[in-house]
């Protein structure tokens, strides 16, 4: 099953999080729930726990135990059970490391695939193993080997290697057979020759276009034959787009396409970074001529909200927390920003509903990029995570906050 990458850049920033929360005795649950578990089982687990913690020595772990298994119950009777389709992560339990400032946490992860398993621990640390395992993704990278007699074209996932296509043209040797005359053997060698890449490019078209996660397209062969294929092989835009580097193959079979992996092991682990550096780019350079990108989070927000905003960039080290309420008279959602994580222990976690004035319910926490996602769920907004890996993402954080958005308009 494919996973949505954004969905994985998620879930990475998100465990980065919930690994850092210590408890203070044996007092932090995870419970991870498959799609089809059963409600009152898991129901009655939950309250079998409750009791059987009653055993518990040291009253404040006891009392932490028992307030972190009833924050669960309520999300699962919140959400009246209604399980995501891929099943539900739920981790909660006193992180405050200050005994008497309470602060019990409830964080919810959708994973990327499919639970199958009921998993449930109470330990001094969340266990992420199970989802730790579903995020290791494996970059796709195309690969082209061509000349005027012979392509092939292969795929790269991880570390194996697959070949998807062999062509070969027929165009003639160098050499003429009597009779024709050199120009003419030359013009018709051209001509094959163009069929052929055209051929090859229709072949490449087909296969890379709609490939998932593919990364980027490299092009090897012996000397300017990689050059020819890509000026006449009428590749698709979106291919095009998708060429991250031309390589110099002495073979175009199989021995080929192990020859561009060989060769281009730089080029492949730079690519990740790729789009990431032109998107900041882009985001600066539009900063500096005050046209369509803006930063902060006021300014941020409201050309989300105003519909302004095309693309937001989010640090991964913006480690900015969101706190959501529930009206229970008008279901409205309610946000609280926590710009800084250690003030998490000051919170009380009270918070009336403007427009009601009753006390909202305390839902749970978001992690910024999540919180910006569900907000521009219905705006077309794209909302990207960017890293601080690059000098460009580095940059992007420290000058500008780690929140950016680039414009539609003005
Ligand atoms: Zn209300």
């Amino acid at each position: 099953m494919d996973v949505d990458e954004n969905q994985v850049l998620l879930l990475k920033k998100k465990l980065k999080i919930i690994k850092q929360y210590k408890g203070q005795g044996t007092q932090l649950i995870s419970l991870y729930l498959p799609p089809d578990a059963d409600r009152s089982s898991v129901m009655k687990q939950l309250t079998d726990e409750i009791s059987q913690s009653a055993n518990i020595k040291s009253q404040q772990t006891r009392k932490n135990v028992q307030g972190a298994l009833r924050r669960i119950m309520n999300y699962l009777k919140q959400i009246d059970f209604k399980l995501p389709e891929t099943g539900l992560v739920l981790f909660s339990g006193e992180v405050s490391p200050v005994p008497s400032k309470s602060n019990i946490i409830l964080m919810e992860v959708v994973p990327p695939k499919r639970l199958t398993t009921k998993l449930y621990w109470c330990d001094s640390a969340f266990h992420t193993a199970p989802l730790d395992e579903m995020i290791t993704t494996e970059d796709v990278f195309g690969l082209i080997v061509i000349d005027k007699r012979e392509a092939t074209i292969g795929v790269l996932r991880g570390k194996s290697q697959e070949i998807l296509g062999h062509e070969t043209s027929g165009v003639p040797g160098k050499f003429r057979a009597g009779g024709q005359s050199a120009a003419r053997f030359e013009r018709l060698r051209e001509k094959a020759a163009e069929d052929f890449f055209k051929r090859v490019g229709d072949k490449v078209n087909s296969i890379f276009v709609n490939m998932p996660k593919l990364k980027g397209i490299i092009v090897g062969g012996p000397g300017n034959s990689k050059e020819f294929f890509l000026e006449h092989a009428d590749l698709d835009h979106r291919i095009k787009d998708m060429i991250i580097g031309k390589v110099d193959t002495g073979y175009t079979d199989e021995t080929g396409i192990k020859e561009i992996i060989n060769r281009s092991s730089e080029l492949l682990k730079e690519v990740g970074f790729v789009k990431e550096r032109n998107l900041i780019n882009k985001f600066i350079t539009q900063v500096a001529k005050d046209q369509l990108a803006t930063y902060g989070y006021t300014e941020v927000m409201t050309a989300l909200k105003l519909g302004k905003a095309e693309t937001i960039l989010v640090s991964e080290d913006l480690d900015w927390l969101v706190i959501k309420y529930q009206c229970p008279s008008c279901k409205k959602n309610i946000f609280d920003i926590v710009k800084d994580a250690s003030l998490m222990k000051e919170t009380s976690f009270e918070k009336k509903c403007p427009d009601c004035d009753v006390d909202a319910e305390f839902i749970e926490e978001l992690d910024v990029y999540e919180y910006l996602t569900e907000v521009a769920g219905n705006m077309g907004t794209q909302v990207v995570l960017v890293s601080t890996e690059t000098q460009e993402g580095k940059t992007f954080f420290e000058t500008f906050g780690g929140l950016g958005a680039l414009l539609r308009y003005r």
